[in-house]
């Protein structure tokens, strides 16, 4: 069927594995890296099984390119969803009726629905795929909460092989799956994360704007990439200052007219070296093997975006490039974002600690792979040998006693002021100092560091989770962050380190 059908060799990593669970009618749970062929998984099973596979998937426009893709190679596949008009939706279901269709693809809230789960239940069924099953999980990063009534497929199809797929979800999310499609005894597939292709590097914001962005882009001539920055309006200023230093600059994003959006879709995947700077709006589905680089102009909120943007680099398996910018005000702004969703406490709890863990990466000094790898579950993973922190290790020095100070005076400050006025605070400024600040224990005791230092390090406490940096209409305020561990740092059991050029660079120190 591999070859016959799909025109393909051999296997693909575990693969053979989930197909052989499925086949001897078992359920199963499978989590393969983006490009790591997880369609397959359910489609030949679909094929050899007798009766109809049934797939649930998030997206439409999804569903729609793989129906297409299994009609040309001559499979009997179908898809309904709102868009299906009803004559086409009648000429399916007779083809159902008949037996002479092996895939059909669904939304969950399309196959939830009590006339269609009726009609179905009494069909021969080859298995259920729930494609992305990452969104049942409140603990995933793309929580959906149509996937929620997923779990009842297990009561109307008790008998049918049911096989959850997706490229992310750390141990807790994957738990989750479990409970949640009810899955507690299937075998599960994880696959090696690894992609030995990527060059991992990430670099805190410095100066202005985008500058540091066209730099890197200029540094990368005649090579295709992907910028991902965080807003409409700035996709469109960056490709304009591309194009305008002569690099072959796309901008793409949701506020496009769809004509546009894709002309320059397919503009972007026929050129060799062009340049899609665009938001998170582009990426899904799009399938170019020889990006080169993928720049993250403004950083996403959670390891799982992360590696599913960068992981859009090097498909070919010819090396390739991830560079993330960061700084804190783009924490601050995420966090904010984060707290203005409307979800449960405990689901923005969630986010707010991936996004902690995100950036507590990024200003690491681990290898960027090997930290990816471990989060998602991955044991015994070697450093890659290719990112930043493995080609040129940055030197920790230590800035324990420093942290204390910072920590001593936020606490002392009670969370009323920004970082500027913090600062102000350890340098023991007295402009605008009333005589009761001016008499804390904490007034000047930092002055042995330049102001850079202090912002340096009051970043990495941020990045830590060591202090929090409260959104307050644009003017962040600073306090303490997460007890346990600013404890920890007042009883010398935690250290705190700065990389070593940043104190080099600052002639206070
Ligand atoms: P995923 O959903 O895991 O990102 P897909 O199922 O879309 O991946 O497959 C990614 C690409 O890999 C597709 O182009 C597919 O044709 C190809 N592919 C899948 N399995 C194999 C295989 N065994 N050998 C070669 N190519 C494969
Ligand atoms: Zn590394």
């Amino acid at each position: 069927m591999l070859r016959r059908t799909f025109g393909h060799a051999d296997f693909r990593g575990l693969q053979s594995g989930v197909i052989g669970e499925l086949l001897a009618g078992r359920s199963a749970m499978a989590v393969l890296p983006t490009g790591g062929g997880k369609s397959l998984c359910y489609q030949i099973p679909a094929l050899i099984r007798p009766g109809l596979g049934l797939v649930v998937s998030p997206l439409i426009a999804l569903m729609a390119d793989q129906v297409a893709g299994l009609q040309q190679a001559g499979v009997a596949a179908e898809r309904l969803d709102s868009n299906t008009l009803p004559d086409e939706r009648q000429a399916i279901w007779r083809r159902i009726e008949e037996g002479r269709l092996d895939l059909l693809y669904l939304s969950p809230e399309g196959l939830m629905q009590p006339s269609m789960l009726d009609r179905l239940s009494r069909l021969n069924l080859a298995l259920v795929a729930v494609d992305e099953a990452h969104c049942v999980s409140q603990w995933g990063h793309d929580f959906r909460p149509e996937y929620r009534m997923l779990g009842r497929i297990a009561e109307v199809f008790p008998a049918v092989p049911r096989l959850a797929v997706t490229a992310t979800a750390d141990a807790r999310t994957r738990d989750d799956i479990r409970a949640e499609l009810r899955l507690e005894g299937a075998a599960e597939f994880v696959d090696s994360f690894a992609r030995p292709e990527l060059a991992l590097s990430a670099e805190r914001k410095r100066g202005k704007g985008h500058d540091r962005v066209v730099e890197l882009v200029l540094e990368r001539p005649g090579r295709a990439g992907v910028v991902y920055a965080g807003s409409r309006d700035s996709t469109e200023k960056l490709a304009e200052k591309l194009i305008a230093e002569g690099v072959p600059a796309l901008a793409y994003h949701a506020g496009l007219d769809k004509g546009v959006r894709a002309r320059r879709l397919e503009e972007f995947l026929e050129a060799d070296a062009a340049v899609m700077v665009a938001t998170i709006a582009f990426g899904m589905g799009v399938d170019k093997p020889d990006v080169r680089f993928v720049i993250h102009a403004d950083p996403p909120a959670a390891i799982e975006a992360y590696w599913q943007e960068i992981g859009r680099a090097g498909r070919d398996g010819q090396p390739a490039e991830g560079i993330t910018l960061y700084g804190s005000a783009d924490m601050a702004w995420a966090s904010k974002r984060i707290e203005a969703r409307e979800a449960p406490d405990e689901v923005r709890q969630v986010q707010s600690r991936k996004l902690r863990q995100f950036y507590a990466m990024l200003e690491g000094l681990t290898c960027r792979a090997a930290a990816v790898r471990r989060y998602f579950g991955e044991e015994g993973v070697a450093r890659c040998g290719v990112c930043d922190i493995c080609t040129s290790p940055p030197k920790g020095v230590d800035a324990s006693e420093a942290a204390q100070k910072a920590l001593s005076a936020a606490h002392r400050l009670g969370g009323r002021f920004g970082r500027g006025r913090l600062i102000d605070h350890l340098l023991g400024k007295t402009k605008d100092v009333t005589p009761q600040e001016a008499q804390m224990s904490t007034f000047g005791i930092g002055r042995e560091f330049s102001p850079a230092t202090w912002r340096d390090l009051l970043d990495t406490l941020v990045f830590e989770g060591l202090l929090r940096e409260d959104p307050n209409d644009g003017r962040p305020l600073i306090g303490l962050g997460e007890v346990e561990g600013v404890k920890a740092v007042y009883r010398g059991e935690r250290k705190v380190s700065l990389r070593q050029q940043v104190e080099a660079s600052d002639p206070g120190t």
